[in-house]
């Protein structure tokens, strides 16, 4: 679990593309990440924040900083041209909404947003497309790297989770209209 994530590759390496961290060693959860149930009481539990008609946002369990957001479409794939165009809308309007809602929650003095396509491209699962957010401060990775393989996160998950919840969670108004829970699954 914790010795999976957090091999350091190189400063610069890190830098540019935190999300490469190994997942390699990681238990593997039954079925895919992104497509457990979205329906309350699973979502805290599965770290799930927001559910749009065809997308969603969770955090990372295995974060590389607080506020680590993975987001993805609900539609099992590993490829972007096999999203429809409104799918792939949406899955960009709440990536965009992710990004604000990481800056107002967590004042963050900078955001890396990336996707890792492929194993071979630094993905941890590899069949299901994502986009990392991962608010950034300076020197956080003086401070973050492992430590006797042990990346020391100064939030805990679900105290993150708890503080990011109400920014995704209707009624909360919802800057780019409606961010509704859906029934899929
Ligand atoms: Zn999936």
């Amino acid at each position: 679990m914790a010795e999976a994530r957090g091999r350091r590759d190189g400063g610069a390496e890190v830098l540019w593309a935190p999300w490469r961290m190994r997942y390699i060693e990681a238990p593997k959860p039954d079925g895919c990440i992104f497509c457990t149930p979205a329906e309350a009481p699973a979502l805290r539990p599965a770290l799930i924040l927001g559910v749009t008609a065809h997308a969603r946002v969770m955090l990372n369990k295995y974060p590389y900083n607080n506020g680590h957001l993975l987001i993805a479409p609900r539609r099992h794939t590993a490829q972007l041209a096999e999203l429809p165009e409104d799918e792939f809308r949406d899955l960009m309007s709440l990536l965009r909404r992710a990004v604000a809602v990481v800056e107002t929650a967590l004042r963050p003095q900078g955001v890396n947003v990336g996707m890792n396509l492929g194993a071979s491209a630094g993905a941890g699962v590899t069949d299901h497309l994502h986009w990392h957010v991962v608010p950034r401060w300076t020197g956080d990775t003086n401070f973050m790297p492992v430590v006797g393989a042990v990346r020391v996160l100064p939030q805990h998950l679900l105290d993150s989770y708890d503080q990011l919840r109400p920014y995704f969670a209707p009624p909360a108004a919802a800057p780019e209209g409606e961010f509704r829970h859906s029934h899929q699954r």
